[in-house]
């Protein structure tokens, strides 16, 4: 008897090795089986893939003689949150995206095919030079995209790392896509959606006025304000950013309905940039009270947005209501996508936001632009702000939505404004 249950645990034991070997090889081959498919496929099977931008320009390329980025530095530094790199270090690259594509790799038969797979993106890598040189060093995103076509034409997050150095030690939170991956305090830049809120739900805003004395006080809670505006209509408010009024108007649309409408614009979503996934946003959706509901209608409180959230948003304005969904791959160009609001309200927030450019930020500052924008400077409690400069050409041949954010940086029209500008001359120059 006691062989025979000797022999019986040694076999279960055996067994057991065995599913643990085997749980251990499934897991890793899951994890990593492209990687080994990629070490065999650039060795021995010839494989060669390569990632182009719009224009035909290299982002990346792998052959039999190894992996290859574009020759100039700035032009890496500025795509790279674009392109990632071959060791899938930042995680949200094409080349970590879309690596089955490009290597013809399978889950089945594991190895690539021995082909040649060329992928060309929607970014134009000279505009994502500029944004990078415009950023000057400073932390921060920049999206360009076609509102039509929902193309990417640029995307660009600051601080970034040289692909082509593998051992590079990079700044601290390089790997991190801010225009994809992280979520800042939106500040006044949320006003155009208490705004769309409101059109959509208060009924008569065109009619209603609002009182400011450079504050708002609500159950015993002050709100400042960034100037003292008097009486002022819905447009004189936002073009004003005045904090009082807006205040008011999100205690008017009230926290319900402020949630919802956040919700429906896709602001506490994640979304997919073709298989990126981008981070979620955030807005009080426990009830909060007056003040702090106050605080959230004018971008505070809570409140934090993803760069992409906004971009989709401002591009559904200035398409009527209807969001191009956003994409990378240009074979993707198939005009698909939603309708985020209503085509009124999308085209009242238009032109308050042409407006806010025409009679406040200033039209030299964006010469021969059709520019139509909001400005928000986001305080942040230890005295720094976020700049942040978000809008759109009401141009039916420059089709352009954008969204600049500088970390850190100070006012949004002094500092994130002149940034929008650059890449946005360059862009309706070179289209
Ligand atoms: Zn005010």
């Amino acid at each position: 008897m006691t062989k025979i249950a000797h022999r019986a645990i040694s076999v279960l034991l055996i067994a057991l090795l065995i599913v643990a070997g085997l749980t251990v090889y499934v897991m890793r081959w899951l994890d990593r089986g492209r990687e080994w498919a990629g070490a065999f496929s650039t060795v021995n099977s010839m494989s060669t893939g390569s990632l182009t931008d719009r224009d035909g320009r290299l982002l990346a390329s792998y052959d039999s003689a190894g992996v290859h980025y574009n020759s100039d530095y700035e032009t890496r530094l500025a795509c790279y949150h674009i392109t990632g790199d071959f060791w899938n270090r930042s995680g949200t690259g094409a080349l970590s995206t879309f690596w089955n594509t490009l290597q013809g790799y399978s889950w089945v038969t594991g190895t690539a095919r021995g082909r040649t797979a060329d992928l060309a993106l929607t970014v134009d890598s000279e505009l994502c030079k500029l944004a990078y040189e415009s950023l000057g060093g400073r932390k921060g995103a920049v999206l360009l995209s076609n509102y039509k076509t929902g193309e990417i034409l640029a995307l660009v997050s600051t601080p970034a790392v040289d692909p082509a150095d593998a051992d590079a030690v990079p700044q601290e939170g390089a790997y991190i896509n801010r225009c994809l991956s992280a979520t800042f305090t939106p500040g006044s830049v949320f006003k155009l959606l208490t705004a769309a809120a409101a059109i959509e739900s208060v009924p008569g805003m065109d009619t209603r006025s609002f009182l400011c004395e450079g504050k708002y006080v609500i159950a015993g809670v002050e709100i400042k304000c960034t100037g003292t505006h008097y009486e002022q209509n819905f447009e004189e408010a936002l073009a004003n950013s005045c904090n009082s009024a807006f205040a008011q108007i999100a205690v008017k649309v009230g926290q319900n309905s402020m949630a919802e409408h956040a919700r429906a614009y896709g602001f506490l979503d994640t979304h997919s940039l073709d298989g990126i996934p981008t981070a979620a946003g955030r807005y009080p959706t426990e009830f909060v009270g007056d003040p702090e509901l106050a605080w959230s209608g004018i971008g505070q409180s809570t409140d934090l947005v993803n760069p992409y959230q906004m971009l989709r948003f401002v591009s559904a304005i200035a398409n009527n209501g209807f969001l191009v969904e956003p994409h990378l791959l240009e074979t993707r160009v198939d005009g698909s996508g939603t309708q985020l609001m209503l085509a009124s309200t999308a085209q009242r927030l238009a032109s308050m936001m042409s407006y806010n450019v025409f009679s406040h930020y200033g039209r030299q500052n964006f010469p021969a632009l059709n520019i139509a924008a909001k400005t928000g400077t986001a305080e942040l409690g230890d005295g720094t702000t976020h700049a942040w400069f978000v809008g759109f050409l009401a141009d039916e041949s420059h089709p352009y939505a954008f969204v600049v954010l500088v970390e850190r940086g100070g006012g949004g029209l002094v500092n994130a404004g002149p940034i929008a500008n650059t890449i946005l001359q360059a862009a309706v120059r070179d289209a």
